[in-house]
């Protein structure tokens, strides 16, 4: 065990993170009225399109008030736009629904399997493949995992275990220590990797105990965050982040590219930046899975690869994010260069 680090006291409030995630606000006209927009309720669709608001009010202190344009507010907020017929979206556009609603485990690629490891998000974010896909609270839990980590045990060519979701920092960390608590016993399994963003949108869960639990592991560890605006990043961010660092993960940020969001050069490059600053590499610039009520997020193939030669030719290389694309049964992510040929 190591001590807690200073930074990671900071961020542990006598409450906790599970008071701050049931505190998130999940109704969008106390949204409005938290970001100064109280008096646009012209904003709000008549309904959320069965997937409903939700936002932890750390982030949305990171909003600009009076911004109906505000970056962070596009992301989470039920929008009209949502309810256009998009020909080409669907509910299941990576194609892993049958996966998703089996024992957890996604082995598409090889020497990486991927558990579902919870349905649960601190956030809602609009143009996720989640809101259409009703996953249980803790869909892989304990019974779930134990198969799981079987087909991992059984198969060598295994290197490493991506923990996915939904969020699967929404699990407490004991249930963490009991899913990797039998990668010990697997000499081939060299590295857990970590796909959250609940370090940017509830950075308390990054407190004492997970800290401790993750620095105690015996793997290499990869954290790959989710952030897509450089706003998203603040003090309590970079702490989290730190005490990840701390822990020795090495820190990676996946964006989406997203129309009204983040679809110009300057805010991807402060996005790279501002990442960095906080120890974070870029790591892959999503293109849109197409996802039914998502459509107007899309930023077509051409104009994404002129933004990133763009941040090419403005950053260092190690800054430039991979812009890719999930098909299904493709062998591996799809860098959007081999579309264009
Ligand atoms: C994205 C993904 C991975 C990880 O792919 P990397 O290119 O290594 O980041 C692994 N398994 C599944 C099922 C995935 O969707
Ligand atoms: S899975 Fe990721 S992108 Fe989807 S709602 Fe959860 S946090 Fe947002």
């Amino acid at each position: 065990m190591i001590t807690a680090s200073p930074t990671s006291r900071l961020l542990t409030p006598a409450t906790g993170w599970r008071e701050a995630w049931r505190d998130a606000i999940t109704d969008p006209r106390e949204l409005l009225a938290a970001v100064g927009l109280a008096d646009r309720p012209d904003l709000l669709p008549a309904d959320d399109a069965g997937f409903p608001l939700r936002v932890p009010r750390g982030f949305v202190a990171r909003m600009r008030q009076g911004d109906a344009r505000d970056p962070l507010l596009l992301q989470v907020l039920p929008q009209q736009a949502e309810h256009a017929e998009a020909p080409g979206y669907s509910v299941d556009a990576v194609g892993d629904m049958a996966a998703k609603a089996g024992h957890g485990l996604l082995h598409k690629y090889d020497g990486r399997a991927l558990l579902i490891a919870s349905g649960s998000c601190a956030v809602n974010c609009r143009y996720c493949f989640r809101r259409h896909f009703p996953y249980g609270e803790e869909i892989a839990a304990a019974a779930g995992w134990r198969e799981a980590l079987a087909h991992v045990a059984a198969d060598t060519s295994i290197r490493e275990l991506i923990l996915s979701g939904g969020d699967p920092l929404s699990l407490a960390t004991h249930k963490l220590e009991e899913l990797t608590r039998g990668l010990a016993a697997m000499p081939h399994v060299i590295r857990l990797r970590i796909h959250t963003r609940l370090p940017v949108v509830l950075p308390e869960r990054v407190d004492d105990a997970f800290t401790a639990w993750l620095a105690a592991l015996p793997l290499q560890k990869v954290v790959v965050l989710h952030a897509n605006h450089a706003n998203e990043f603040d003090a309590s961010v970079d702490a989290a982040c730190a005490c990840l660092r701390e822990a020795g993960a090495t820190l990676l940020n996946q964006s989406v590219l997203l129309r009204g969001v983040n679809d110009d050069a300057d805010a991807l490059a402060a996005l790279c930046e501002r990442s960095f600053a906080a120890g974070v590499l870029p790591y892959y610039l999503h293109q849109l899975d197409k996802v039914t009520g998502a459509a107007h997020f899309e930023v077509a193939d051409a104009e994404a690869l002129a933004l990133v030669e763009a941040l090419r030719a403005r950053l260092p290389g190690y800054l430039v994010p991979k812009l890719v694309r999930e098909l299904p049964g493709d062998p591996s992510k799809r860098p959007i260069a081999d579309f264009a040929r």
